[in-house]
């Protein structure tokens, strides 16, 4: 939104320079939020005819693929639960191994062939990544801020768990981008919410702080320590099944319990979703009044604050066991914990508030809205970015982000844009042909997501490698960046010991105005270059799962019929048509077909090598 200004005197008029808005966003695990600084003080965003400023994270396919977020997809997630995807937070930036205890807790599908590449999400016959989903509620976000702000946005600060690994900010980074977002920064939740009481925002000031996270479904709580504006994380532990929903199931249990309700009435839809929301609805209304009743079929049902709080008891301890751990990890005294900070709506709940000042033996911070206060932090932040809070310390970070080429001429990101000045970051690789003795380590610069887009800075050879099968060397890349922005590359093979080390220089001959360009060229080509990367990862592992299951016959000819023969290389054949010409979804769906019809050979194989194995011998 452009301003223009008159010059009364001659009639003048003038493009007067309007700064672009950064908006905070709080990606949540249940509802996210958008907020923004207007004159001076963080706001939430909401459309002007939205009832709450909460967009709860749901992401609802319909049958012709066409998508919708928050309430309306909320709405479905009962009666079409295989294409509501929630809790979408839980997956991002995670392997197949990573989320093994949690998959059979969500109503979706998820797939994946390879135990240690990322997850995806089966909704009809389309393959989805967290990343994509999370990226449909960013773009949700962005709309709400665009209607009511009435301008483009294009550039905001995430918010992320304190205990977010690289993976998981990499890939809520790539979800804004995908949502055409520059992500200037990711913050941490609780660094956000101390920036909203103003914790941390002078120099002088040092100091330590507890924020207490008590969601709906999780609980995290965090001990950071601020110093000359730079918030550092000294510990943080949680429990990521834990929350307000656990009162209400509380609550649920003890109705049950006390009007002799049978178990299987849980079951009927009528009854269990009714007693859900009262359930939830007596919890919030305890939170300021001494009794809740209603009655249902005839039927009273009530509880008192007192028996609420008999019964919830245990749960609260449980997070306060939690927050001894934290203080014992961060290696400080209780005493010396200057400020607690209360987030997430189970804080609301007068008896977390009560224990927690007791457990800390002081005041707790709750006067800002605790479903709000991390969006609002993330919006204080925006504002420093934008530089208009001078008296904060700005960091020197990374302007774009430095990574290698990998399999298909993909750039792997080590150290993204933004990061913090002086930084080290690392990653492993492999061979990918047998008897390989040397790797080529091509370095680039930039946000695109194929390394021909992106500026090549270096490349060196680590030479010397013993020859071993595919896979097996283990190649340690570390990327180290001084506080002068000159990169070091250091490439050793583990096993064997041989290394080699480059130096780059890392900005050289990149001005401004191209570092803008190059930005701008990822944001504008983001989806193009998402579903360019999303077919060849796609691609690469097909080659994989055809050669391992071209290997398999070769093994295993002995115990597989020549019909089975006959399939699995039919299968194989399908799968390597695809990767010629299909698209990630054709690829992706040869794989299931070929996995679906190897998993019980493999077993079979497995089962008969354990036989050989031990025959003869006595058990
Ligand atoms: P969050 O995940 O931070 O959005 O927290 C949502 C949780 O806070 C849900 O379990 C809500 O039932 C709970 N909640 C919201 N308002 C209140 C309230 N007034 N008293 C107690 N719990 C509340």
């Amino acid at each position: 939104m452009a301003k223009f200004s008159i010059n009364l005197k001659d009639g003048s008029v003038k493009q007067e320079e309007e700064k672009d808005i950064i908006v905070g966003i709080d990606l949540g695990t249940t509802n996210s939020l958008v907020a923004y600084i207007n004159e001076g003080q963080p706001e939430i965003l909401r459309t002007p005819t939205a009832s709450k400023a909460l967009v709860p994270s749901i992401v609802h396919f319909d049958e012709s693929g066409s998508v919708v977020v928050g309430d309306a997809a909320k709405e479905m997630l009962i009666s079409a639960p295989e294409r509501t995807i929630y809790s979408v937070k839980r997956l991002l930036g995670k392997s197949y191994t990573d989320i093994s205890e949690i998959k059979d807790l969500l109503g979706y599908t998820i797939i994946d062939e390879d135990e240690d590449t990322l997850v995806k999400i089966k909704v009809g016959d389309r393959y989805y990544s967290p990343i994509e989903l999370s990226a449909e509620i960013l773009r949700e976000l962005k709309r709400v801020a665009e209607s009511r702000l009435e301008a483009k946005i294009e550039k905001a600060v995430i918010t992320v768990p304190a205990y977010f690994n690289d993976s998981q900010r990499q890939a809520t980074r790539d979800a804004g981008k995908l949502a055409g977002l520059d992500v200037l920064r990711i913050v941490n939740e609780p660094t956000a919410a101390s920036l909203a009481y103003g914790i941390g925002t002078s120099r002088e000031q040092a100091e330590t702080i507890a924020v207490y996270d008590l969601g709906g479904g999780t609980f995290d709580i965090s001990i950071l320590e601020i110093q000359d504006g730079i918030f550092e994380v000294l510990a943080t532990n949680g429990d990521t099944f834990l929350g307000g929903d656990d009162f209400d199931r509380a609550i649920i249990d003890y109705w049950m319990e006390t009007y002799s309700i049978p178990a299987q009435l849980l079951e009927d839809k009528a009854f269990g979703q009714m007693i859900r929301l009262q359930a939830e609805e007596a919890k919030k209304t305890l939170s300021s009044s001494s009794e809740y009743s209603f009655s249902f079929e005839n039927q009273e049902f009530s509880i008192t604050k007192e028996t609420f709080e008999s019964i919830i008891s245990p749960l609260v301890d449980k997070t306060l066991e939690i927050c001894r751990r934290c203080i014992e990890d961060a290696d400080i005294e209780l005493s010396s914990i200057d400020q607690v900070v209360m987030v997430g709506g189970s804080t609301r709940v007068p008896l977390v508030k009560e224990v927690v000042a007791k457990l800390f033996k002081k005041e707790v911070n709750d006067t800002i809205d605790p479903d709000q206060v991390v969006a609002l932090g993330a919006a204080v932040q925006a504002d420093i970015l934008a530089g208009n809070r001078k008296d904060m310390l700005l960091l020197d970070i990374t302007p774009l982000s430095l990574g290698i080429e990998t399999m298909g001429g993909l750039m792997d990101t080590i150290i993204p844009r933004n990061s913090k000045v002086p930084a080290k970051a690392g990653r492993q690789y492999t061979t990918s042909v047998d008897g390989q003795t040397k790797l080529k380590v091509a370095v680039y610069q930039g946000e695109r997501d194929l390394v021909k887009d992106n500026r090549k800075l270096g490349e060196f050879v680590l030479s010397g490698i013993p020859p071993m099968a595919a896979g097996m060397p283990k190649i340690d890349i570390k990327f180290i960046l001084d506080a002068d922005g000159i990169l070091r590359v250091k490439a050793s093979e583990t096993r064997s010991n041989v290394q080699t080390e480059v130096q780059i220089k890392s900005q050289y001959g990149i001005s401004e105005e191209e570092m803008a360009l190059m930005l701008k060229d990822s944001l504008v080509n983001a989806q193009q270059d998402m579903d360019q990367r999303a077919l060849i990862e796609a691609q690469n592992e097909g080659k994989n799962v055809a050669l391992h299951s071209e290997k398999f016959i070769e093994q295993n000819a002995a115990i597989l019929s020549s019909e089975e023969v006959k399939t699995l290389k039919s299968h194989i054949g399908t799968l390597r048509s695809q990767i010629e010409s299909g698209t990630k979804d054709d690829i992706n769906g040869a794989m299931d077909a070929l996995n679906a019809y190897s998993t019980p050979l493999a077993q079979r194989a497995l089962d008969h090598n354990i036989a050989v194995a031990l025959k003869g011998k006595d058990l």
